[in-house]
């Protein structure tokens, strides 16, 4: 199937008599005739359901369909992009170890791993997104288990030279996880590019409805685990807390991180994504290469609009020509990049607050990738726990404004991004 067949078919195929729709399980539990038939579930013997903390099968459909999107081997869902990040990372990074990640990453992810895993004894060494081959072999230690990145990051829009970070992290043996949130898979597939794990806010363009918070992780299959059996104590010697398994000698290189994530993370931390939130994340996907295409060409006929306009200081848009990361926007995401454009008005932050309060289509939101336009000054909100300097480094000078095109008219849009430029210069 090709992608756009995936994103209506993929992952659900009712058999003869069965819902056309996936149907919602609304049940936390699963009954069963003997006990040792629930037994064998636990001991990882049998496939089924038993708690829905752990697995459901609306949630599996839905991740299965994701992870034919990506092109990978296992999926999961989990209740936010927060908790999708965190698992992947968590599932192979403990105390006393080490991530190199880019510094150009979502506000939410920063803070993670800057302070919340800090705090847990996982250390961090944030690199400039732009970093060369040295400049990245340079950050890795001894302790290193991860690279992370965002295809194109949130706020930034900065865009992940995807080979050249899985090339790095290859070289120290470990794996490169990758925030495929903004492109989605219609426009990019890391694991194409090297990555090896693909992760997800969900609640992003995949709902697209700004209907339901999710995330999601996906394996590529591809990382060897047992080659690298003494970084990865937790997939390669036996699981105590599980009879004793050991995930990448039972599950293989193709279902080894999700395996482990789902019966020791999601057993035990509990983020589970609503099977009533996965049945509207999928209604999402069904339509997800249509809208995406339209998100972009908005977003590109903003980004055009904007870099003309006198009252515009500058505009990041890597479908841009003449965007610094167009050549890289070339390579990875060649049908389109996002419906996210940011841009600095002349008039600075205050210029950027009547901008913002005269656009009648775009909310204030902090929300992005919705069929709806809507824009934020990240400084001010999303982003106002970092300093100067770090605003700096993850590229959202204070002035910045993101404007994340919806679906609406083009010229609706343009019309109503026009009337309040005009505002700003009258000001
Ligand atoms: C929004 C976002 C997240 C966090 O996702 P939530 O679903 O809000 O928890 C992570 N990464 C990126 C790139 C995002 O845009």
């Amino acid at each position: 199937m090709n992608i756009d067949s995936i994103c209506v078919q993929g992952g659900y195929t009712p058999g003869n008599g069965e819902p056309r729709q996936v149907p919602i399980v609304q049940s936390t539990t699963f009954k069963y005739e003997r006990s040792e038939d629930m037994g064998k579930l636990f001991d990882l013997e049998a496939s089924g359901y038993f708690y829905t903390r752990l697995q459901n099968p609306t949630n599996d459909y839905v991740a299965a369909k994701i992870a034919q999107l990506e092109g990978g081997t296992a999926a999961m869902l989990t209740s936010s992009g927060q908790a999708a990040n965190f698992y992947a990372l968590f599932n192979i990074c403990s105390c006393g170890d080490h991530i190199v990640s880019s510094s150009a990453i979502y506000g939410g992810t920063f803070n993670l791993i800057a302070v919340t895993m800090k705090r847990m004894g996982i250390d961090v060494t944030f690199v400039n997104p732009d970093a060369t081959e040295e400049e990245l072999n340079a950050a890795f230690r001894e302790n290193t288990r991860a690279v992370f990145g965002e295809t194109i990051a949130n706020p930034a829009l900065t865009v992940l030279d995807i080979e050249l970070y899985a090339k790095c992290a290859h070289a120290h043996g470990v794996p490169l996880i990758v925030d495929n949130t903004f492109p989605t898979p219609v426009n990019c597939r890391p694991f194409e590019w090297g990555a090896d794990i693909v992760t997800h806010s969900t609640t992003k363009y995949m709902d697209g409805h700004g209907a339901a918070v999710g995330g999601a992780i996906v394996d590529s299959g591809r990382f060897d685990w047992m080659a690298h059996a003494d970084k990865y104590p937790g997939l390669c010697t036996p699981d105590e807390s599980y009879h004793g398994v050991i995930y990448a000698e039972r599950f293989g290189k193709e279902g080894a991180f999700i395996t482990k994530c789902t019966t020791q993370l999601m057993r035990d931390l509990g983020s589970i994504q609503s099977p009533q939130n996965a049945f509207l994340l999928n209604l999402g996907l069904e339509s997800l290469h249509v809208r995406v295409k339209r998100h972009c060409e908005n977003g590109l006929a903003v980004a055009e609009f904007l870099s003309g306009h006198e009252a515009v200081e500058y505009v990041n848009y890597s479908s841009l020509p003449g965007d610094k990361y167009y050549p890289l926007a070339r390579k990875y995401l060649p049908g389109g990049s996002c419906g996210v454009v940011s841009f600095g008005l002349k008039g600075g932050r205050e210029a950027a607050e009547i901008f913002m309060k005269s656009l009648k289509f775009a909310a204030i939101e902090t929300h992005v990738a919705d069929a709806r336009t809507c824009c934020l000054n990240p400084a001010s909100t999303t982003h106002r726990q970092l300093t100067d300097q770090q605003l700096r480094e993850a590229g959202v000078p204070g002035e910045l404004i993101r404007l994340s095109c919806g679906i609406e008219d083009t010229n609706d849009l343009i019309a109503d991004i026009a009337q309040a430029l005009d505002k700003c210069e009258k000001r």
